[in-house]
């Protein structure tokens, strides 16, 4: 179970991460692309520049040469234009004049070249009026813009995978990580409510946020839950806790101290006449009364053993105290009587007392908490047959 939510964690994580370097190759690629065609043109251009500015100079400084070199022959004329050949891009010149001429370097007729070519014209240069015509080879120019874009891609893809390798490390650190340790902490403190952990802030920023908004939304599951907890386990009249709860506890304590733990049951006199009487408004608020009393009157929290405090059902409560013998719980059960006897109860302009008949029994090696209620029990009817409002204790 535990592999299988980490495989989806980390597939998730992957799919933010995956998503993230998918979006950024594809604007990269499409502006990179858009980018080396506008750059292509404009080298193209300029290669085409210099090819043209670079003859230009060439011919104007040779054409004395030329013209010397035309005046002495045919063979002198093309072993001066072939000097043109120390440029790459030249693949043929010829010499343009008023007379018919196939003056050209190669000897050739330009034409016949294979290579993919242009013209470029430089008319009038020589002193019979004549112009030259060079053959510019295209794949030259080519070639010049694919070394730069070659070189142009290679810087681009290498920042690429720097930027990617990058710009991913760092996605780790900002968002990967903190999100993760938010997600094991909500994860780890989820499993047990009860503790006020919270989960720790990392970072500053939203993930900050987050972890501040998470740790309010726990606070209030908390009091929400610390609020069920206390409506399930209380009575709702009287406060003290319920008849589940009270044997659920009791079930705890004599388990963890078999021994000396004494159950006193306590049952109130004639109470359906307090109803008759008064009305069932009235008896509900005596009971709230009773069930503070016994709960003020019994130590429920401290070092010491706690007692646990209980209304049972109707007008019938429990508690569960330690003792050290049976003359000493009797004692105390004697005392709760004479607080229930002695408190006047004020509902408006009535005045009600009332008075309640204790069992109390004491706990046997061995014996289960349904065991110890029913002695305390049969104690609380002895001392309703020997007239109520008393103690008796269990034999
Ligand atoms: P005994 O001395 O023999 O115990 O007499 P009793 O009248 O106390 O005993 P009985 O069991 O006949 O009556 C218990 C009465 O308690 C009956 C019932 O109406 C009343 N009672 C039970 N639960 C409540 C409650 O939540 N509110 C009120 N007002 N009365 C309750
Ligand atoms: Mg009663
Ligand atoms: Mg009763």
């Amino acid at each position: 179970m535990i592999g299988h939510e980490a495989s989806i964690l980390i597939l998730m994580r992957l799919g933010i991460f995956l998503k993230f370097v998918l979006y950024f190759v594809l604007l990269a690629v499409g502006l990179g692309a858009g980018g080396l065609l506008m750059y292509k043109n404009y080298r193209a251009d300029h290669y085409e520049g210099v090819a043209s500015a670079q003859l230009a100079t060439a011919v104007v400084g040779s054409a004395t040469i030329l013209d010397q070199a035309i005046s002495r022959g045919e063979k002198e004329a093309r072993e001066a234009l072939s000097l043109f050949s120390m440029f790459p891009f030249v693949l043929c010149v010829e010499i343009q004049s008023s007379q018919e001429t196939d003056l050209r370097w190669p000897p050739l007729p330009c034409e016949i070249v294979k290579e993919e070519k242009y013209p470029l014209h430089y008319g009038n240069i020589l002193s019979g009026g004549g112009g030259l015509l060079f053959y510019v080879s295209s794949e030259w120019i080519q070639e010049q813009v694919d070394r730069e874009l070659y070189i142009g891609f290679i810087a681009l893809a290498v920042f690429l995978l720097l930027f990617v390798v990058g710009s991913g490390l760092l996605f780790q650190r900002v968002v990967g990580h903190p999100v993760g340790y938010l997600i094991r902490s909500l994860r780890s403190i989820s499993q047990d409510l009860t503790k006020q952990e919270l989960i720790r802030k990392l970072t500053e920023d939203e993930i900050g946020e987050l972890t501040d908004a998470l740790n309010g939304l726990l606070q209030r599951i908390r009091t929400y839950q610390a609020e069920l907890v206390r409506l399930a386990n209380t009575d709702g009249l009287t406060g003290i806790f319920n008849r589940r709860t009270f044997f659920e506890k009791g079930e705890e304590l004599i388990e963890s101290h078999p021994q000396g733990i004494y159950f006193l049951l306590i049952d109130l006199d004639y109470f359906k006449t307090i109803n008759d009487t008064y009305g069932h408004a009235v008896g509900d608020v005596v009971l709230e009364k009773v069930g503070g009393l016994l709960q003020g009157s019994m130590r429920t929290s401290g070092t010491r053993l706690p007692d646990i405090v209980g209304r049972l059902g109707g007008e019938e409560f429990g508690i569960l105290m330690s003792a050290n013998d049976m003359d000493d719980a009797v004692s105390v059960a004697e005392r709760l009587r004479q607080t229930i006897e002695s408190t006047q109860i004020e509902i408006g302009d009535v005045l009600v007392s009332t008075t309640g008949s204790i069992g109390v029994a004491r706990t046997v090696a061995g014996e289960s908490l349904d065991d110890l209620y029913q002695r305390a029990d049969k104690a609380c009817y002895l001392a309703k047959d020997n007239g109520r409002n008393r103690v008796e204790a269990a034999g």
